[in-house]
């Protein structure tokens, strides 16, 4: 049997556990390409047109499936204990039949972590039965994605970047965990890009911010949709992305809200957003959002008002299916060039320099 993976969504935070499992279970699993600009014109016009980005390129995905058997789109509601995951991900797939092909199967399972690892142990069961595997195949299968999405996990820690380690899971499927645990704990070999920027950086001749990306994973790498925001910083400044912070200071970081935020990722979006903002090495943060998004209207509010508090410079970038390069790039450009400023005449004020800020509107 062959299987589908939409390279939208999901896939940027668990397509290395759906690898494993599959592999396990001996049924081939292929994503599709990464988003160009035919599959995202579908998707805007096939898509209902108050949902999000994220969702709309999920859509442009799932139509450009051929020669698979079906497609497979689980319905994560909650992947860690006391949280959820944004509605949007919890209507899946019923949400979007209505946009996809009439004849695509679609294959979906419940994972709901909130109630604990048997309740997901015991819908896998359930549902490895329409494929004819037993309980003891289906656990082996959930123990393989787990140490899977370890291994993904301890790569990025490591340093590897996310493309570097993605490719390692949808390239290497068929070598031994043995093999591919040894491999992780190796950083890839320096680019030749990476080599010469610490050349300058240590010989002084350009000065590099430090910036720290916020924002959804799957806007964060998808390079098309955020037109290769990632390398255009990486460029110019030092990066920092979540992944940076750990789990532990991002739920740490929570504590100073008088509720926890439930959205699984906006809770870390926001962690790992405190951390950066007390951390002096930080110059400034960039907040990647979408057009649409729901949580983030509240999280980038949060967040925007905490960097204001702490004098932290902070831009939000807000994408769209009409982001235009040229735009963005002056945006960047401007950032950058007022850190800089920044770090220069930080301390030239004049006398009545400390009040300005404190009577100007909110952000
Ligand atoms: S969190 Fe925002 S971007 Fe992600 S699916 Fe929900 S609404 Fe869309």
């Amino acid at each position: 049997m062959k299987l589908g993976y939409p390279r939208a969504l999901t896939y940027y935070d668990y397509f290395p556990f759906w690898a494993g499992f599959f592999r396990e279970l001996d049924i081939e699993l292929v994503s599709s390409p990464p988003t160009h600009r035919t599959m995202m014109e579908v998707g805007l016009k096939k898509s209902p047109a108050d949902t999000c980005l994220p969702i709309k390129i999920l859509i442009g995905h799932l139509n450009s499936f051929t020669g698979v058997d079906a497609v497979f789109l689980p319905r994560l509601v909650s992947m860690e204990e006391g949280t959820y995951n944004c509605p949007k991900v919890l209507g899946l797939p019923e949400s979007i039949l209505g946009s996809i092909p009439p004849e695509l199967e679609v294959l979906s399972v419940d994972i709901n972590r909130r109630s604990g690892v048997r309740a997901v142990e015991k819908s896998l069961i359930q549902w490895g039965k329409c494929f004819g595997k037993n309980k003891h195949q289906v656990l082996r299968a959930f123990e393989e994605g787990e140490r899977c999405l370890d291994a993904y996990r301890t790569m990025r820690k490591q340093g590897w970047s996310f493309e570097e380690s993605m490719a390692f899971f949808e390239n290497d499927n068929d070598l031994p965990l043995e093999i591919r645990n040894r491999l992780t704990l190796k950083k890839p070999p320096k680019t030749e890009k990476d080599q010469k920027i610490g050349q300058e950086t240590s010989q002084g001749k350009e000065y590099r911010p430090t910036i720290a990306l916020l924002g959804h994973s799957y806007l964060t790498y998808e390079t098309y949709a955020n037109l290769d925001l990632l390398a255009k910083l990486e460029d110019k400044a030092n990066l920092k992305v979540i992944e940076n912070v750990s789990d532990q200071v991002a739920a740490e970081k929570q504590k100073s809200l008088q509720k926890s935020i439930f959205w699984s990722h906006s809770r870390k979006i926001y962690g790992a957003g405190e951390s950066y903002l007390e951390d002096p090495k930080v110059d400034g943060i960039i907040y990647l959002s979408c057009y649409g998004c729901g949580t983030d209207s509240l999280t980038n509010d949060l967040m925007a008002r905490r960097a204001r508090a702490r004098q932290k410079p902070y831009l939000v970038v807000t994408l769209d299916e009409h982001s235009g390069e040229a735009g963005m790039v002056t945006r960047l450009e401007a950032f950058l060039d007022m850190l800089e400023r920044r770090i220069g005449y930080e301390n030239n004020l004049p006398p009545h320099g400390e009040f300005v800020d404190c009577h100007s509107g909110p952000v």
